[in-house]
């Protein structure tokens, strides 16, 4: 891991409680956060705890991993009350797909009805 990535990567400071968030869960393996420029009512971040900088870098050793950062947001949705009005996963990989983070992350939106297709 390039020492620029972890010097540059504020989710992985958010992680380590280098730079502050507001986090709703951690553990071992993951963290959640509130995102700081909310696009819902409810605009919550989920991050494993180790840098990976996309989901085009996830293995399949990272299985369980993914699957518990949708398993944290499930639970999130439904502690934070919008589990059923219903809410939407996203995760944007690299340029097209939006991503201005280059950490691993899961948006839980919810709290307002989403719009389809995404812009
Ligand atoms: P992306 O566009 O990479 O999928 O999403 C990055 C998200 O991170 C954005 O929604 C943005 O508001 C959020 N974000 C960027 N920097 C920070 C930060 O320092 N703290 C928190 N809590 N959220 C951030």
């Amino acid at each position: 891991m390039p020492d620029s990535f972890a010097d540059d990567n504020v989710f992985l400071k958010i992680v380590q409680r280098e730079v502050p968030a507001r986090i709703l869960y951690q553990d071992e393996e993951v963290t959640a956060f509130q995102d700081a420029n909310p696009v819902a009512p409810t605009h919550v971040l989920v991050v494993p705890n180790k840098p990976l900088r996309t989901l085009n870098d996830a293995t399949p050793e990272d299985a369980c991993l993914l699957g518990k950062m949708i398993l944290t947001a499930q639970r999130l949705a439904g502690q934070l009350g919008i589990d059923q009005s219903g809410y939407r996963i996203v995760v944007n990989c690299n340029q097209h797909g939006g991503q201005t983070v280059y950490h691993l992350h899961l948006h839980l939106l919810g709290g307002r009805r989403m719009t389809w297709p995404p812009g």
